[in-house]
């Protein structure tokens, strides 16, 4: 299937006329991502360390959001969504949204086509099962060359993998559409958060960077 790049030009119109859109996205996905060691054993500092988000910070942060009258999207391992149905649910419930991030954080370029379908199929069986909302957007840990096939396929309506515009753009194979909402690895864990690397301090100065840069664009 060929997918064609379609670009706005520069002609994106935000709701209330804003001059700038700001997309917080969340990867929630706790240990998933933490694969034992060579010997098989799972390290338990690296493991802990992860599950902080799902059974500490994710509190935290819906807190902070609600506080502020902010929303945002959790980009959600199904096994995330099976392990802990409260605070995905909570999430929902806030009115934030809750996408598709893998099940246990598969490598997508790593898959077969058969795998991948399998993943995002099972992914979003389980997070509409525990937020009643079916999610229709996806990140993958690194996309294959299948993913937006199997994305348009079942449904997505949009991806958020590619790091190479500013702005939103379209993804047509005919009539079928898929939104890409590109990102920046800014905010992946380089510059705060990934575990025990980085501080805030950083984080601000660089996204309140951007966001200047931007708005002066
Ligand atoms: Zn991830």
């Amino acid at each position: 299937m060929a997918l064609e790049e379609v670009h706005s030009k520069g002609k994106i119109q935000w709701p209330g006329d804003a001059r700038v859109a700001v997309f917080l996205s969340f990867d929630f996905q706790g240990g998933e991502d933490v694969r034992p060691d060579k010997n098989g054993k799972l390290n338990h500092e690296e493991y802990t360390q992860a599950e902080y988000g799902p059974k500490t910070g994710i509190w935290r942060i819906l807190r902070i959001l609600a506080s502020h009258e902010v929303k945002a999207t959790f980009l959600t391992c199904g096994g995330i969504a099976e392990r802990y149905p409260e605070p995905v649910a909570a999430i929902v419930a806030q009115g934030h949204e809750v996408a598709g991030h893998g099940y246990h954080h598969e490598v997508a370029r790593d898959l077969s086509k058969e795998e991948e379908r399998d993943v995002i199929k099972r992914t979003t069986e389980i997070i509409l099962s525990r937020g009643k909302k079916r999610p229709v957007g996806w990140r993958s840990c690194t996309q294959s060359p299948n993913s937006l096939e199997l994305l348009l396929e079942q449904g997505y309506l949009w991806n958020s993998n590619s790091f190479s515009y500013d702005l939103p753009f379209i993804w047509q194979s005919g009539k079928k559409k898929l939104v890409e909402l590109p990102r920046q690895p800014f905010g992946d864990g380089r510059t705060y958060g990934h575990r025990d690397s980085g501080n805030p301090n950083d984080t601000l100065t660089v996204w309140k960077g951007m966001f200047d840069q931007f708005y002066e664009e």
